[in-house]
């Protein structure tokens, strides 16, 4: 299959290339930057869709960024990019002659409500509470095409744990250092999923006829870890103290008080209907997708 991949330069995106690869799969990426194999967003909407069979969107403006103010400006930066990019991709699709087989969206389980108790699947209610919430709403929506030909996947993805990037790539060194602990209180659900099976369910709703609609993006194990789990087993994995607890005013203080709720709070996600598709886990638990990240 051809596949298209908007934002696939980035950390999801590179392990998804090398999924697709390994599985005999071509892949186009689009991005804002010219470069061999790749498509810029303006000739995307400049000369239509290239000929493909599946198209992906990745792309989206770091909202963890601790170097970037969460101001306005860089607030519409975080919508745009979703949200733009997603509607030209949408479009592309909606104007071929020749439309793709797949098109699949990832998005957050940021459409979920932060809760310590309450357990979510794909059929749970969301996306109307905060700005989080509401931007996955509009990005889902953006993705919507008109006619029936392509099916249409959305991945609402956790915290993306790999090797080369995403949220170990930044915590990595405070945790080697022995630094490490829970933020805050650490009580927080931590919906994670390893890339390699994020990377793995994208491909998995590439190749297989017949699935369409919402799909958790997160670890089956996912719903029963907090963010103190999630220290303790880094610093278990290091073979480090793992005690010292970051406070939430500090995360306050870097992030602001809207976006520091990603890692202040957090949701318990199910992947009920991932399950269901007969989506094989690689890592379904923490420590061995930990070992697998930290070896
Ligand atoms: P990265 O930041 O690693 O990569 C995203 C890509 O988006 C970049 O490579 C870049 O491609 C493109 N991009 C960045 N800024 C902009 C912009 N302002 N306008 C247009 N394109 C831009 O992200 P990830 O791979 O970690 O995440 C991919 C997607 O998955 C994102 O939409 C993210 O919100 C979502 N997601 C990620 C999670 C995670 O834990 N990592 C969790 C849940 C959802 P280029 O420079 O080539 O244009």
């Amino acid at each position: 299959m051809r596949v298209l991949i908007g934002g696939g330069t980035g950390f999801i995106g590179r392990n998804l290339c090398q999924v697709l690869k390994s599985r005999g799969h071509e892949v186009t990426l689009i991005s804002r930057h010219p470069g061999k194999n790749r498509f810029t967003w303006d000739e995307l909407s400049r000369l239509g869709l290239p000929p493909c069979e599946g198209v992906v969107n990745l792309a989206g403006a770091n909202v963890l960024n601790p170097l970037k103010r969460w101001n306005d400006s860089f607030r519409q930066e975080v919508v745009s990019s979703r949200v733009e990019t997603t509607k030209s991709l949408a479009k592309a699709i909606a104007d071929a002659e020749h439309p793709p087989r797949a098109w699949v969206l990832v998005t957050g389980v940021g459409y979920y409500r932060p809760s310590h108790t309450t357990k979510y699947t794909e059929e749970s209610p969301g996306g109307d509470f905060d700005f989080f919430s509401r931007l996955v709403t509009s990005w889902e929506e953006a993705a919507k095409l008109p006619g029936g030909t392509t099916r249409q996947v959305v991945v609402r993805s956790g915290v993306v744990l790999g090797r080369d990037g995403g949220a170990i790539g930044q915590m990595l060194w405070p945790f080697r250092l022995g630094l490490g602990g829970p933020i805050a209180s650490g009580h927080q659900p931590f919906p994670w999923i390893h890339v390699l099976d994020l990377a793995g369910i994208v491909t998995h709703m590439l190749e297989q006829q017949g699935l369409s609609g919402v799909f958790n993006g997160v670890s089956p194990s996912a719903v029963g870890t907090t963010n103190r789990d999630f220290a303790r087993a880094m610093g278990s994995a290091l073979r480090r103290p793992a005690f010292l607890p970051l406070p939430g005013f500090v995360v306050r203080t870097i992030f602001g008080s809207e976006r520091s709720t990603m890692l202040l709070e957090g949701q318990c996600v199910i992947p009920k209907r991932t399950l269901e598709s007969a989506y094989s886990f690689v890592f379904p638990s923490l420590s061995s997708a930990l070992q697998d990240i930290l070896a």
